[in-house]
């Protein structure tokens, strides 16, 4: 078993844990972006949000609502930043489904989600919304 998070999940490699469950399992990112920087990650190995289904999605979601209002309260924090690189396009480094909790503060001088991407002409949103719609039927 290659993967790191299987690992963890699996107790084969120690990680700070904070949380677990049948499903998923939470635990402090080892490199944090700030205090109380946590991962949430299901159990099983999956390596992108759309091969889960729902059931698995809902698990990990409960404990990432679960843990958000904690995880800031452990470190004193604002906010929290919860985001998910989904796919190696996006930067996702480990291919098993991880969502980061990153405790925020008015003055941590870190971005919005929105600073991730550069300013840029779109296409027409009405077009755009036609597709997933379509997509989604
Ligand atoms: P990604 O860039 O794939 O969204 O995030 C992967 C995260 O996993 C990174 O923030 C990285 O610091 C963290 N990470 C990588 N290896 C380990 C590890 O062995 N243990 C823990 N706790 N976190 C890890
Ligand atoms: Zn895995």
């Amino acid at each position: 078993m290659s993967c790191i998070f299987c690992r963890i999940a699996s107790a084969e490699i120690p990680a700070e844990v904070v949380a677990q469950d049948g499903y998923a399992l939470a635990f402090l990112d080892i490199a944090p972006l700030a205090d109380g920087h946590t991962v949430v990650v299901p159990r099983r190995h999956v390596a992108t949000l759309e091969e889960m289904p729902p059931a698995e999605i809902e698990a990990l979601f409960r404990m990432v609502a679960h843990l958000s209002g904690p995880v800031r309260r452990a470190v004193g924090a604002a906010g929290s930043t919860i985001g998910v690189n989904n796919g190696a396009a996006t930067g996702q480094t480990i291919p098993h489904v991880h969502v980061h909790i990153v405790p925020r503060w008015d003055d941590d001088g870190a971005g919005s989600v929105h600073t991730i991407f550069r300013p840029g002409s779109r296409r027409p949103v009405g077009e755009v919304g036609k597709e997933i719609r379509k997509a989604l039927a």
